[in-house]
This record gives C-alpha cells, structure tokens and sequence, in this order.
C-alpha cells in the first residue's frame, strides 16, 4: 500500500544464474509487497551482455514503484529481498554472478551520498540496460541533464548490446 504523500523511485533489477526471468518476476512481486510501496510501472525483460563482468548473459529490468518509505528503508527492503532470493556475495568477487541484484537507481529528485547509499546510482548513466528500460517506463526523464532516451541511444551507439524482450 502507498500512502498520498510517497515519493517516486526506480528500481533495476538483474540476474545472470539459474532462471532469471522468474527470479525478475519474483522479485517484481516482492518489492510491490514491501511495507508502503506499490509497484506502479514495469518495464520489460531484457537480456544482455555482461559488462565488466564475467559469466553468462544477464536479464534485466526497470520497475517504477511509489513509496512513503525513507530510502534507507526502501534498501533495507530490497537488500533483505536479495538475501531472501539466494544471492550470494562471495569475499573479494567484484561483479561475481548473481541470482538477484537490486538497485535503488533514483527516489524522487534525491541526491544522496553517504556510506549506505549514493543517489542517483553512480553508475547508471554507464548501463544501457539500466537505461533502455528506465526510458521505456520513464519516457520523459532525465538525468544530470540529458534525457535518458539519448543517453540510453548512445549507450548502444556505443556497442552495449542488449535485446528487449517479453514484458516482466
Ligand atoms: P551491489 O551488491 O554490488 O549492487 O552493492 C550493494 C551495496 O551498494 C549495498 O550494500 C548498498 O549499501 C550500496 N549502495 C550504495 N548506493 C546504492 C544504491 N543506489 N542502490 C543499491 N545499493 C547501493
């Protein structure tokens, strides 16, 4: 449930072991069943190469949700999701694969840095598959700037391949 006063923010999505696209599905439905948030948007399913990372291809995704949560309480949620769906964090792996990995991309026009969370995510600009599907839910938006329809098109202009598929 979503209160009046609640706050939009964006949430990617990621998985690159086992069933991914269940596990994108599952975890749709678990973040619209956090405390004071809904889930008001998804964007479709992709599959994409990773990047600066090792393994096999990724799924991703975009939800929209509205929530009255604080964004540290909105993490805490979706970090307890990820630790819930099995995702494992092995000791100096940096970008190891995953079974879930959630990102608070964006809450409203917050800008955060602190040791917990930075907001907008750092690296979302970077990620084509963060920002094609942000661009499909979020047509109008924009990021220090630019829109993120242009910045997801240079992206790809780039190389970043990624192939849109079914909805979530
Ligand atoms: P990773 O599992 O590599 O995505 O990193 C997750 C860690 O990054 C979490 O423990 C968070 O404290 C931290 N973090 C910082 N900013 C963010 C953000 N915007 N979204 C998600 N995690 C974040």
């Amino acid at each position: 449930m979503a209160c009046a006063d609640d706050v939009e923010a964006f949430i990617a999505l990621g998985a690159n072991l086992g069933d991914g696209a269940a596990a994108l599905r599952a975890a749709a439905l678990a973040i619209d069943g956090l405390a004071l948030t809904r889930v008001v948007a998804r964007s479709s399913l992709y599959r994409t190469a990773p990047q600066h990372a090792t393994g096999p291809d990724y799924w991703n995704a975009v939800v929209q949700v509205r929530t009255a949560q604080s964004p540290e309480a909105l993490l805490d949620g979706l970090l307890g999701i990820e630790a819930r769906m099995g995702r494992q964090r092995p000791i100096g792996a940096v970008n190891a694969p995953r079974t879930l990995d959630l990102d608070l991309l964006l809450y409203g026009s917050l800008q955060r840095q602190s040791e917990r969370l930075t907001l907008p995510h750092p690296r979302m600009a970077a990620r084509a598959f963060v920002l094609a599907p942000l661009a499909e839910i979020w047509p109008e938006g924009r990021l220090a700037g630019s829109s993120v329809a242009e910045l997801a098109e240079r992206r790809l202009a780039e190389g970043q391949r990624i192939q849109r598929l079914e909805p979530l």
